[in-house]
């Protein structure tokens, strides 16, 4: 592959404009963001819903004038409790 592939280029602004929208719909934050357990390592046994924000996040997003993150599942898969 060389430098400057016009094929190369428009696929990766493709990418770029796709992970765009899906950050300005929310849907990045919900897919990327895992609780603070799921960082590190603990997992729900059985899969439960659960937020991926913590105390923390949801003062900060209070305090930030943002929407309250408590109703954005984690993105973890430990997170897709059976509805
Ligand atoms: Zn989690
Ligand atoms: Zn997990």
């Amino acid at each position: 592959m060389s430098y400057g592939d016009p094929r190369y280029d428009k696929s990766w602004k493709q990418q770029a404009d796709e992970i765009a929208a899906a950050i300005a719909n929310g849907d990045a934050i919900v897919c990327y963001a895992k609780c603070e357990s799921c960082q590190f390592g603990c997992h729900y046994d059985e899969p439960t819903w659960h937020s991926w924000a913590g105390p923390e996040d949801i003062a900060h997003a209070k305090a930030t004038g943002q929407k309250d993150p408590s109703d954005s599942r984690c993105g973890c898969s430990c997170a897709e409790a059976e509805q």
